[in-house]
């Protein structure tokens, strides 16, 4: 029988008319329903495990109802510096592709970053320079050293990896420029080992020994990777513990791995056919291909954005050791009560990668980090580095488009015009309509 869960706003996928919602639980899943007027019924699954949905119906992120992106925190600012790529991937949500041209000069980058943090967005914690391949960008270096240069916490450079590969030389100035270490994080798009997956997610030929060297190269120049994989049940969902594996290989350069669930937005050219991949689905997979590294109960939400906007698990690492944590972390449920609601409150409006940073100067896990250290120092804990992340970010299309969730939402890209928009808002609403 159905259990309704809430009422939300979402989208008719066929004409993207904003449509009442209703997310109901069935037989241990959760699916997200509506009906348009011209379209007709249509539902689709939100997660695959009722256990790992968390209802919340109300605007967390910035604490005001409805407010828009502009006064809303932003965690992460995305700027898309050009349309060019140097593949064409048929799962590209921006539709990219070496035949595009358009990049954005970099004095209208600058001033678009310079308006961003005169209004207030100084406390985001990422500018994450995107594409398109950011480094085909004629001045991508002179962009990133401009983000060091206004004080940008953390400069994630969101990338396929190719140049990396191929350019030596480019990966040891973009050390040069990072010359703190620690503030230029590469997002590498790593999808998988097999030639199979990459043929079919990328489109191309022959790209795992790219990605390979891609991340020797990097590694080598003493940069900090994050692999990022494009998960398709059909396709590279068995591949996700071996990617974990691969990461915590190489802790602490590698001290997260990302799992996105494929989402049909932009340029989705595979198979759709079947149930969308869940969040659910992902946390039971890396589970079961871990082989013990991680239980169920190390999958939560975190208190930026709505909880269902992004899921993690938490080690920490100890030589050899990968000591889960977060299943000792407070549960969704207790975060509103008077003992946990001061940590929820302090790690609110920060994107993982610092959020971790805020948990590690906190009194609460340091009582946990003694338990667990064996004697150990606690002081030794005090580096965020020493985490290793599984993050689960589920971005939304239009078949599961929850308009609770884009009023937390705290990922916003920076239009054309320089205001910042929910990344799912823009790649539902306003890049299929042209309204960049
Ligand atoms: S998904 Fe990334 S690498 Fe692939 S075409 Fe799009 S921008 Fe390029
Ligand atoms: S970009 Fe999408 S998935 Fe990420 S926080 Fe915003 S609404 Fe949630």
């Amino acid at each position: 029988m159905d259990k309704l869960l809430k009422q939300t706003t979402t989208v008719c996928p066929d004409c993207l008319d904003m449509v009442p919602g209703t997310v109901i639980e069935r037989n241990g899943k959760v699916f997200l329903g509506r009906c348009c007027p011209l379209h007709g019924d249509n539902e689709a699954l939100l997660a695959s495990d009722s256990a790992l949905y968390w209802n919340q119906s109300d605007v967390k992120a910035c604490g005001v109802s409805c407010c828009g992106a502009a006064e809303s925190h932003s965690c992460s600012l995305i700027f898309e510096i050009t349309e060019r790529c140097n593949l064409t991937c048929p799962t590209c949500f921006t539709a990219s592709s070496p035949h595009l041209t358009w990049s954005m000069p970099f004095d209208e980058f600058a001033s678009k970053l310079d308006q961003l943090l005169a209004a207030g967005k100084s406390s985001a914690d990422i500018v994450q320079i995107s594409g398109g391949e950011p480094t085909t960008h004629p001045e991508f270096e002179r962009i990133v050293a401009h983000c060091l240069d206004r004080g940008i916490a953390k400069v994630y450079i969101n990338s396929n990896g190719v140049r990396f590969a191929a350019d030596r030389p480019l990966v040891d100035r973009l050390a040069a420029i990072d010359a703190a270490r620690g503030r230029v994080h590469i997002y590498l798009q790593f999808d998988g080992f097999a030639e199979s997956t990459y043929s079919q997610i990328r489109g191309s030929r022959n790209l795992y020994p790219v990605k390979r060297r891609a991340i020797e190269n990097l590694l080598d120049a003493e940069l900090f990777v994050v692999p990022v994989m494009t998960v398709t049940r059909d396709i590279n969902f068995g591949e996700m513990g071996d990617v974990v594996r691969l990461a915590r290989e190489h802790h602490p350069k590698m001290n997260a791995v990302m799992l996105q669930p494929a989402f049909y937005a932009g340029r989705y050219e595979n198979d759709k056919g079947g149930e969308h991949l869940t969040m659910a689905e992902i946390a039971h997979g890396v589970v079961d291909q871990t082989d013990g590294m991680f239980s169920l109960d190390d999958f939560g939400p975190i208190p930026c954005s709505n909880p269902n906007c992004f899921g993690m698990a938490v080690a920490l690492v100890r030589g050899e050791r990968t000591i889960p944590v977060s299943r000792y972390f407070p549960r969704f449920e207790s975060w509103n009560t008077p003992a946990v609601a001061p940590l929820v409150e302090q790690v609110r409006d920060r994107l993982p990668a610092t959020m971790l940073e805020a948990v590690a100067e906190s009194d609460t896990l340091d009582l946990l980090l003694d338990l667990l250290s064996e004697n150990d120092d606690s002081a030794n804990w005090a580096s965020y580095r020493e985490f290793f992340v599984v993050g689960i970010k589920p971005f939304m299309d239009a078949l599961t488009y929850d308009q609770h969730r884009v009023d937390a939402c705290c990922v916003h890209v920076i239009d054309r015009a320089g205001a910042p928009v929910s990344l799912c808002e823009y790649n539902v609403l306003r890049r299929p309509r042209g309204l960049l």
